[in-house]
């Protein structure tokens, strides 16, 4: 009894599965997570487009759409020709789906190193320690992290030094500039004074 059962839960862990992880050292018994290669089309409401994060909801032919759209079309399924319901009947099981899914911060190319929830990324990537800067000079286009260096190196002329946080600095910002670019050499940060116009 004891081997068939033991049987029977082997042939539930897919092979692929089982290489992945044999590759990576890790004992096949532990298995409790996968790594899947997924196109995130799968993963977006059908109606609108943007990635899944929280409610899911189905009409009962199982057409799927986020909490917004159930709203913005008064709970009438696009999916549907005759426009069925929905908006009362949630798809719990993808919820747990999403809920379950681990990914990395698009910025980890930057030293981001964590693992964050895939329904917490776009929420974390917004306030990432480790998103890069963009240079805001015309025409520029650096992308990167070390913001104070390239300004100090690139647009010496153009940036203005000043002496901490804490002191006062008076700065002219001329009418038709854009912004004015702030150096902090103490803190080694980049502060950008935009124009608002008149
Ligand atoms: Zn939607
Ligand atoms: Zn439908
Ligand atoms: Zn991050
Ligand atoms: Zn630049």
């Amino acid at each position: 009894m004891a081997s068939s059962a033991g049987a029977a839960k082997k042939a539930r862990t897919p092979k692929s599965a089982t290489k992945l992880h044999a590759a990576a050292g890790q004992q096949e018994e532990e298995d409790t997570s996968m790594t899947f290669s997924m196109e995130l089309r799968a993963l977006e409401c059908p109606v609108c487009l943007i990635p899944f994060e929280s409610e899911v909801y189905m009409c009962k032919n199982g057409h799927g759409a986020c909490a917004g759209c159930c709203i913005r079309t008064n709970r009438k399924c696009s999916g549907c020709g005759d426009g069925e319901p929905i908006g009362d009947i949630r798809n719990r099981q993808l919820e747990t789906l999403l809920e379950a899914m681990i990914t990395t911060c698009k910025f980890a190319r930057y030293g981001c190193g964590e693992a964050v929830k895939y329904t917490d990324k776009r929420g974390h990537e917004e306030t990432c320690a480790h998103a890069p800067c963009e240079c805001t000079f015309d025409g520029c286009g650096f992308r990167d992290l070390d913001l104070y260096d390239h300004v100090r190196g690139k647009h010496e002329v153009s940036a203005v030094v000043i002496n901490g946080w804490d002191t006062a600095t008076t700065v002219t910002l001329r009418k038709g500039a854009p912004f004015l670019a702030l150096v902090d050499p103490d803190s080694g940060r980049v502060f950008v004074l935009r124009n608002g116009g008149d």
